[in-house]
């Protein structure tokens, strides 16, 4: 019998780091001052983020990861409504009775889950003790067609998450935008960079200079030349640019 419970205990703590391992997905620890954040880089757009023993999952999408086998999320944020960024089965996968769904309102039209909290460009919600500032993201220059932008103002969101004094900026499909210039005490940035969609690498660097993030992660990558943003970022004072497998 003790051996048994033993055997429990011992699973109990296993749990958590079995369940990243089994993600094979690298890890990054942001220290706050009020507690650690661990980010694992899913891919694409797709981030865990795990702190205080809470599971956040920012644009889940099952091509990138099995959800099957992750933490179950206490929070799933959800930028817009384009398939790389909502996956309806992959939300499912992560839910649990209690999860909190928020997202912008394209997005909770398309799911329908009941009770999901709409998230409005300008919003400022806190969600699990976890402040959410909500950012604009669209294209000002990039279009699918004349006129008609890939990410139009209004509905899709980016997310200022502030875990004690620490800012983590999601950007969400943007490119750079004025509003980014108001974005004060951005500690980590993810800021998305691949063609046609989001930001060329000019772009890129021009909202980096906007934030001035302590550590930049350039993420939804697709097929763009890794090297040339790592050398356009290169000398930007302050700010520590990590490369992570986020395509
Ligand atoms: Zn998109
Ligand atoms: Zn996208």
């Amino acid at each position: 019998m003790r051996k048994k419970l033993f055997f429990v205990c011992v699973l109990a703590l296993l749990l958590p780091s079995l369940a990243l391992a089994q993600s094979q997905k690298p890890v990054d620890v942001i220290p706050t001052d009020s507690g650690d954040v661990a980010i694992t880089f899913l891919g694409h757009a797709s981030l865990m983020l795990q702190w205080r023993g809470q599971v956040i999952d920012i644009d889940p999408w099952s091509a990138q990861a099995d959800y099957s086998r992750l933490p179950k999320a206490d929070l799933v944020l959800v930028t817009h409504e384009h398939r790389d960024h909502l996956d309806v089965a992959a939300i499912k996968a992560i839910r649990k009775p209690g999860t909190v769904i928020a997202a912008s309102a394209p997005v909770v039209v398309k799911t329908a889950v009941k009770g999901a909290v709409v998230l409005k460009n300008g919003d400022t919600k806190e969600l699990l003790g976890i402040r959410v500032d909500v950012v604009p993201a669209y294209n000002r220059v990039h279009m699918r067609a004349p006129g008609e932008p890939f990410h139009p103002l209004g509905q899709g969101n980016g997310y200022v998450l502030h875990f004690g004094s620490t800012r983590i900026y999601v950007a969400g499909d943007t490119e750079d935008i004025p509003e980014m210039a108001a974005l004060t005490g951005v500690d980590v940035a993810f800021l998305p960079v691949n063609l046609p969609y989001t930001m060329d690498v000019d772009m890129l660097a021009r909202a980096a200079e906007l934030l001035r993030p302590k550590v930049l992660y350039p993420y939804h990558t697709g097929d763009t030349d890794m090297a040339a943003v790592a050398a356009a970022l290169k000398n930007l004072p302050g700010v520590e640019t990590r490369i992570r497998p986020m395509k």
